[in-house]
């Protein structure tokens, strides 16, 4: 039983936590998102309505019963977050559940026809449908009750990351064991979810101009460019990190004029953090005064199902022992910087090394579509890792 919350709010809670969650892939975001109106939002805005609390009461039971981990300050604290998030302003509930026009009651679309009456509790419409005026009243005051809820969650890994590091720390542990870690793979893809779902729907109500973009998702990401970026963000960072005059090549061979439907923003943390874990290992291996590195190679091959980016180091490698370890939340060979001062307040920056969180999440993110990470070593000369990504995009997001 949830210690302290009152016991209305925990049976709410654990009559949510005992529903399923409900993935959407990217495709059925992307084609829900072609030009919706007021009324396809307010649709829109029901699903997120009834799928956040799920999911939320879902965390909250993980969170206040993972052994150990859940006696962590820290993750006290993430829990009651979620607690707050759960427990969504009565005055928004009001607005779904009273009837709230009263003199057009003989008008088929009610806000509270619209809420009560779909055929299916998770629907995601495809198409644009009636609406009454108070839609966009509504569906403004549902952004930005989400808006708040996702900036409350902003500091969530940096502070689960202070807990496994108290968890840590009471039982003399030097790797965190596999139920944590499985634990928080489940923690840190659900949440990828979450802000994914908070995050679309809130940039389909504010579209931006640019046309190849329905809410985040880009439906033609430019390969190349995106790789790039990231390339010269990982560059300047290991150069600054490393005081190089120059740091080691990173050789780009992508197809020209590559793109595919694609969230930027997730491709972009997950190339860069490959890269960055090549560049250290190059210029550790050779040393920062070194005349010459051997160059990264990230080559990028289209495949009908998937688009593969293999990037290659000769930093050295990884012993085959050493292999399950990379995977693990807080393993890093690297000295740990104080964590308060390497999490960016928005959400999580990572610096050049030292937090072994890079492969573990950069994984989620290329799972979270359906892709994957594969690393494969040789031993004293280097690494080579493969990025999958999913070009049928038709795969739900993986809810544990
Ligand atoms: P961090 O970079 O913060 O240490 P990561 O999860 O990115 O965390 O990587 C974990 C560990 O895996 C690194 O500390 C390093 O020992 C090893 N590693 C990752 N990539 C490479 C690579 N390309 N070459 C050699 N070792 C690597
Ligand atoms: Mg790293």
């Amino acid at each position: 039983m949830l210690a302290d919350v009152p016991k209305a709010l925990t049976e709410k809670i654990i009559q949510y936590a005992k529903m399923p969650q409900t993935g959407v892939s990217l495709r059925q975001m992307v084609e829900f998102g072609q030009r919706p109106n007021q009324g396809t939002l307010l649709k829109a805005s029901q699903f997120v309505y009834d799928e956040l609390p799920i999911r939320l009461a879902h965390r909250v039971i993980e969170l206040d019963t993972i052994p150990e981990l859940n006696k962590s300050p820290s993750v006290i604290r993430v829990k009651n977050w979620y607690l707050e998030s759960f427990n969504v302003p009565p005055k928004l509930k009001d607005l779904v559940d009273s009837n709230i026009m009263p003199d057009q009651e003989q008008s088929q679309t009610t806000m509270n026809n619209m809420f009560k009456n779909s055929e299916k509790r998770y629907f995601y419409p495809t198409k644009n449908i009636d609406y009454p005026l108070e839609a966009s009243e509504y569906n403004k005051s549902f952004v930005k009750l989400i808006t708040s809820i996702k900036k409350r969650h902003d500091a969530v890994v940096t502070t689960v990351a202070q807990g496994v590091k108290e968890y840590k720390r009471m039982g003399s542990l030097n790797v965190i064991d596999h139920k944590v870690q499985k634990f928080l793979d489940r923690f840190y893809l659900s949440r990828i979810g979450i802000r994914m779902l908070i995050g679309q729907h809130v940039k389909l109500n504010n579209p931006s101009r640019d046309k190849d973009y329905v809410g985040i998702i880009c439906t033609r990401t430019k390969l190349s460019s995106v790789i790039q970026e990231a390339i010269e963000n990982a560059s300047y960072i290991c150069q600054d990190y490393y005081f190089l005059s120059s740091p080691p090549k990173v050789e780009l061979h992508c197809p020209p004029g590559l793109e595919f439907m694609y969230v930027p923003s997730h491709l972009h943390h997950v190339v860069f953090e490959l890269i960055k874990n090549s560049l250290r290992a190059t210029v550790e291996l050779y040393e920062e005064d070194a005349d010459e590195f051997p160059p990264i190679k990230v080559i990028v091959a289209e495949g009908k199902e998937d688009i593969t980016i293999k990037i290659s180091d000769e930093g050295g490698g990884i012993s085959r022992s050493n292999l399950n370890n990379v995977w693990t939340y807080m393993y890093t060979t690297a000295d740990t910087p104080d964590l308060e001062d390497t999490f960016d307040k928005s959400d999580f920056k990572a610096p050049m090394a030292g937090l072994g969180y890079g492969l573990p999440l950069s994984r989620l993110y290329a799972r979270y579509f359906g892709g994957d990470i594969k690393i494969i070593s040789m031993e004293n000369y280097g690494t080579d890792a493969y990025i999958h990504l999913n070009r049928i995009s038709g795969s739900e997001e993986p809810l544990g």
